[in-house]
């Protein structure tokens, strides 16, 4: 018998444990822990909650949790609860699907003001993480600013546009929800430190802020390459930077006519953050590039800003005993293993990029790997080992079981043509699942 302990229930960490049950079925136990108490990671905090088809994935992962050779183990935080140590005692191999719930810090003058946040603190938020429950954002203010111009940033500026009724048939949690209600943010800047044909907005997501009820993308005509450029893009950068030169020149013929404003404002740079204890405006460096890359021109200028969302990226949370690259941001590995038995999938291996279909052949990958290493297993003990441990220390586990049982109650509670309404807090999880 061969005995996986998954580290982090998110897509990264049930593919991988679909693969796993694939390539050995009986002859392996999968363990996929959580530090929460409720399963699937980004899909449940980080996939925006108006995005419900990909949150479907879950369904999927349901079906690998209920097969009798893997389960789900909740609430157990690897690193505190139980050492990487002792885990490799107990399973033949153990693999690191924690993601990179950290904010890539902004790391600018005036980056500690009030009223600014990482995407992953503002996210969490209105995606009911129980970590970022108290963070209260003030969406009182008239300009909201968003720095980075990858998929995040849309998701924000698409989240903090949208009216009440465009959320029907969403998960975002109450409390965000009624902060959006009083929210009166008409114009949100959307800075990119590079041009159109660098952008890292996909498509699709680019293409719904045309349809917004009450707001309107603008782009600057100004700062596009001429059109036959971008026939040597790749066709996904084509297609975003066709849609960018579509909000271009329609912006010249809408101007005004819905009261939110998604400006985008490109070859711009922050270079600090200013206010009175808030933030109240972002310093902006006017760049060209070179090479690629983006460099000042000299030009500075100020926006205003009472609100801003740094979505520049994220960095995986390093764990004692784990080599962790501090540069990328991520654990040192080479192609996934970074030990024999010990292994990383996902953003914890690659860094933050990729959709969540990219974590299936992560998945199988890493199958491989471990099955190169370690053969059929050894006479480790595996689960029995954890529960027996588990015990001793009192550690308060939630299983698959319990899960349903919060899921039911969250699907209760939900409001009218909602899927659901989520347990923000984890005393909460844990007692709706007893
Ligand atoms: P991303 O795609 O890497 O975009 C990050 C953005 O931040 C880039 O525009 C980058 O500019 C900018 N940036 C980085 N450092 C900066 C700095 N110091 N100052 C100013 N700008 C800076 O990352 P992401 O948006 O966090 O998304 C992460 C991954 O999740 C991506 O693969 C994304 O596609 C995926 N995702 C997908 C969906 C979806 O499919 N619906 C939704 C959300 C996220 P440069 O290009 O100049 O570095």
């Amino acid at each position: 018998m061969l005995h996986i302990a998954i580290i982090g229930s998110g897509p990264a960490g049930y593919y991988s444990a679909e693969a796993a049950q694939k390539k050995w079925g009986d002859d392996v136990r999968i363990d996929i822990f959580d530090r929460l108490p409720v399963p699937y990671g980004l899909i449940r905090t980080g996939v925006a909650p108006d995005h419900q088809s990909i949150k479907g994935v879950s369904r999927r992962f349901e079906k690998t949790s209920l097969g009798n050779n893997a389960r789900f183990v909740g609430n157990v935080t690897v690193g505190e609860d139980i050492t990487i140590t002792e885990l490799a005692g107990l399973y033949d191999a153990i693999v690191l699907a924690t993601g990179a719930p950290h904010d890539r810090p902004l790391d600018l003058p005036g980056s500690d003001l009030g009223n600014i946040f990482g995407s992953a603190e503002l996210v969490g938020w209105y995606n009911g993480h129980p970590q970022f429950t108290a963070l209260a954002p003030d969406l009182t203010g008239r300009h909201a600013v968003i720095i980075g111009m990858g998929n995040v940033a849309l998701d924000v500026a698409r989240i903090l546009s949208k009216t009440e009724a465009e959320f029907a048939g969403s998960d975002i949690v109450g409390h965000a929800l009624d902060r959006l209600r009083e929210s009166r943010i008409e114009t949100i800047t959307v800075l990119g430190r590079r041009g159109p044909h660098q952008i890292a907005m996909t498509p699709k997501e680019l293409g719904e802020l045309a349809s917004l009820e009450r707001a309107e993308p603008h782009v600057d005509p100004a700062d596009f390459p001429p059109e036959e450029a971008d026939a040597d893009l790749d066709p996904g950068v084509r297609k975003s930077v066709g849609l960018l030169r579509s909000f271009a020149t329609r912006a010249e013929a809408e101007r005004g006519t819905k009261p939110v404003r998604i400006e985008f404002d490109m070859f711009a740079s922050p270079v600090a953050l200013h206010g009175d204890g808030r933030v109240r405006e972002v310093e902006v460096a006017e760049t060209r590039l070179v090479d690629g890359r983006p460099e000042p021109t000299g030009k500075l200028y100020r926006l205003p800003a009472d609100l801003v969302v740094s979505c520049i990226g994220y960095r995986t949370a390093p764990i004692p005993e784990v080599p962790y690259d501090e540069r990328q941001g991520r654990f040192a590995n080479d192609e996934g293993r970074i030990r024999p038995g010990l292994y990383c999938v996902g953003w914890a291996r690659r860094g933050p990029t990729g959709t969540i279909g990219t974590n299936r052949p992560d998945g199988f990958d890493v199958v491989d790997r471990i099955a190169a290493d370690i053969g059929s297993g050894s006479d480790k003990e595996g689960r029995a080992g954890f529960d027996r441990m588990a015990e001793e220390r009192g550690l308060d586990i939630v299983t698959f079981r319990d899960w349903k049982r919060i899921e039911e109650a969250e699907e209760a509670a939900a409001r009218e043509g909602s899927p659901r309404e989520k347990f923000v807090d984890i005393e909460a999880m844990i007692r709706a699942g007893r």
